[in-house]
């Protein structure tokens, strides 16, 4: 058998991605005397999402609660280093608050408004720019369609590897047992789930299993004969040398039609952009410079058209667990099966999400009163059929 240490466990995580190992890492911090597995099938991780991330985080959200859980953050991520040091390595996630640049036109005007009073209401660092103001941020942008900017001066990114590698060391330093396995079905008593099955055979059992398995969540779910709405779609993210040499950092920019742009450094931006017809898929992913040339270049030269002397470098593609239902994250305990707790659904915000989760999954399990109350994104919603928006314009 592969390197499991016991047969049974309090808590039992499938997916050892970030939200897998923040999870990990919350319940173990909760209580040292918890015996918790994580089973991860790929301990390179080459597919999951959390190393394909571009890592942004952001306040610039419509539901209070999102907000909240970027707040919760930001804040977390700013001592990270110190509460995930193992002995003497310190991880460093190379936290850039470069800020967010929302653009504001007509077609997301109302909800922008609505947004950032809610923001400014909650305490977050974020201002109302007309377009004077955006041009002095975003000197290159072409100001003709916008009507202001919303800009987040505490938004920013970090390095998606330094946080999956912090909770992971610091759980397994606090006793966490990460499993090289696949799981291939939940097992189940009645309406209480009991263990899972691994791919050579092996049962291990356990009274709370979550489902932390990003894109693939809805197989895993599927063998215990729930469907969770979720797909795994193709997102394709292009590097590019600009030719440009701005001396700051620019802020992220992000357009209404889902067009964004990732200043990384020197003249070298990511730009990706959500297309409806996306390729849902477990499968494929290569990165094809062709859905940037085709659907992407034409209007990022008419956003920013000093990009005309562009070279497109190389690229990656990864997978959005989309929530087809709300867009939004599923978390809690499934209604109709006792001890299966999910974390699912993140589409592009998960990795940001994982700090604030990973708390108030191990506070549900825990029977902790949570410090963020997230029931707004209980999965008792899916079944209620009562979806949680947030907006048209702002699920990236
Ligand atoms: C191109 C791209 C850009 C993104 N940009 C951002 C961003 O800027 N900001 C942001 O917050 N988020 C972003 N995201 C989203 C973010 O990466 C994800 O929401 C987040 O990483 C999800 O973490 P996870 O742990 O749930 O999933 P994953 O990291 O995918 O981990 C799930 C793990 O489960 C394992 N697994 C699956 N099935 C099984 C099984 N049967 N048995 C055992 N293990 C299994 C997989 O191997 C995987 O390691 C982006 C995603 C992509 C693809």
């Amino acid at each position: 058998m592969s390197n499991i240490k016991k047969t049974s466990y309090d808590v039992i995580i499938v997916g050892g991605g970030a939200m897998g190992c923040s999870i990990a890492y919350n319940l173990i911090n909760f209580d040292n005397n918890l015996d918790v597995a994580i089973i991860e099938k790929d301990p390179t991780y080459s597919k999951a999402s959390t190393l394909l991330s571009e890592g942004n985080i952001r306040v610039q959200f419509n539901v209070k609660e999102n907000i909240e859980i970027s707040l919760f953050g930001i804040q977390f991520l700013s001592k990270f280093s110190e509460k995930m040091a193992v002995l003497n390595d310190k991880p460093d996630v190379n936290f850039r608050q470069q800020g967010n640049l929302f653009v504001v036109d007509k077609q997301n005007y109302e909800e922008a408004k609505r947004g950032f009073a809610l923001q400014k209401n909650l305490g977050c660092q974020v201002e109302w720019l007309n377009p004077d103001q955006i041009h002095h941020y975003y000197p290159y942008y072409n100001l003709s369609n916008c009507l202001a900017a919303t800009y987040g001066s505490h938004d920013g990114t970090i390095t998606p590897s330094a946080v999956l590698a912090g909770y992971k060391n610091k759980a397994i330093s606090l006793g966490v047992n990460l499993v090289t396995d696949t799981v291939s079905r939940i097992m189940t008593e009645n309406d209480h789930v009991n263990g899972v099955e691994l791919d050579k055979g092996h049962y291990i059992s356990s009274k709370i299993v979550v489902n932390a398995a990003g894109a693939w969540a809805p197989i895993i779910a599927s063998t215990a004969d729930i469907n969770l709405p979720i797909v795994p779609v193709k997102r394709q993210v292009t590097v590019i040398d600009s030719g440009l040499r701005p001396t700051n950092l620019l802020p992220v920019i992000f357009f209404s039609s889902g067009l964004y742009c990732f200043h990384e450094g020197q003249g070298v931006f990511t730009c990706a952009r959500s297309r409806p017809n996306d390729l849902i898929t477990y499968d494929d992913f290569n990165w094809d410079s062709k859905v940037f040339y085709d659907s992407l270049w034409s209007e990022l030269l008419e956003v920013i058209p000093e990009f005309d002397r562009l070279k497109v470098k190389s690229g990656w593609a990864g997978l959005y667990a989309e929530n087809t239902f709300d867009g939004n994250a599923i978390l809690g305990e499934w209604p109709n099966l006792k001890g299966f707790f999910l974390a699912n659904g993140f589409s592009g915000h998960g990795l940001q999400q994982c700090h604030a989760v990973g708390r108030y999954i191990a506070e549900l399990i825990l029977h902790k009163s949570p410090a963020i109350d997230l029931s707004i994104f209980s999965p008792k919603r899916i079944i209620k059929n009562k979806p949680v928006y947030e907006g048209r314009s702002k699920i990236i």
